[in-house]
C-alpha cells in the first residue's frame, strides 16, 4: 500500500524532497530552535484556525482534517464556507503565489469534493495586507493541473536512497542544511 502523504509536506517535497525527512525529525521540537522568522510568522497565521477561534458559524469548516483516498492525501483546511462553496488558505504576507500554495489548495479541494462538499471557489488570503487572490479550480487550469498530478505520483515513488541533490543555492538556504548528508555544501 502506498505511504499517505501530509498536506503539508507538498510544499516541502517541492523545494527539496530531503527537507521532508527533517521535518518530520523536527516536527515535535520546539519551532523557535530550528525555524526561520518567516516560517514562525506563516505558523502564527494558521494559529487561530488550530485554535478554532476564527469563525463560530456552523456554515464554516475551519482547521477539519480532509481526506482524498483517490490521492492518498491527509490534512486540514483552513476555512470553507458550506454556503458559498469558498476555500480559503491563510498566509501570513502573500508577495507571490507559489505553485507549493496552488497545490496545497488543489489537494484540500480534491479531498472535500471526495467528502462530498461543492467546492466553487478557492483562494489564498494574505493576513498583513488584507488581499485575496483567487486560484483557478484544477478543471480551469490543465497545466496546473497535470503538475499537480506529477507532483502526487513523484510523492508517492520518492526514494530517499537515490535522492541526490543538484541545486547547490537551495543547500545554501535551507534550514536543515547542517544536519544534512545531502548537502551540496559538505
Ligand atoms: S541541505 Fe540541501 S539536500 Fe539537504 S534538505 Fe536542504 S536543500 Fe535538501
Amino acid at each position: 500500500m502506498e505511504e499517505i502523504i501530509l498536506i503539508s509536506y507538498l510544499n516541502d517535497f517541492i523545494y527539496c524532497p530531503a527537507s521532508i525527512y527533517f521535518h518530520k525529525l523536527y516536527g515535535s521540537m520546539e519551532p523557535t530552535l530550528y525555524q526561520r522568522d518567516y516560517q514562525i510568522n506563516g505558523k502564527d497565521a494558521h494559529k487561530t484556525i488550530d485554535e478554532k477561534k476564527y469563525s463560530t458559524s456552523s456554515n464554516v469548516l475551519q482547521g477539519i482534517d480532509v481526506y482524498s483516498e483517490e490521492f492518498q492525501i491527509l490534512g486540514k483546511i483552513d476555512t470553507f464556507d458550506i454556503n458559498k462553496g469558498i476555500l480559503t488558505e491563510r498566509k501570513n504576507i502573500v508577495t507571490k503565489i507559489y505553485d507549493g500554495y496552488v497545490f496545497q489548495l488543489y489537494a484540500q479541494y480534491f479531498a472535500l469534493k471526495e467528502m462530498g462538499y461543492e467546492v466553487k471557489k478557492i483562494r489564498i488570503h494574505s493576513l498583513k495586507d488584507n488581499k485575496n487572490y483567487n486560484i483557478d479550480l484544477p478543471e480551469k487550469n490543465v497545466e496546473m493541473r497535470d503538475k499537480f498530478l506529477k507532483l502526487i505520483k513523484d510523492m508517492h515513488e520518492f526514494s530517499f536512497d537515490n535522492f541526490e541533490q543538484t541545486n547547490k543555492k537551495k543547500c545554501e538556504q535551507c534550514i536543515y542544511e547542517p544536519s544534512c548528508d545531502r548537502s551540496l555544501l559538505c
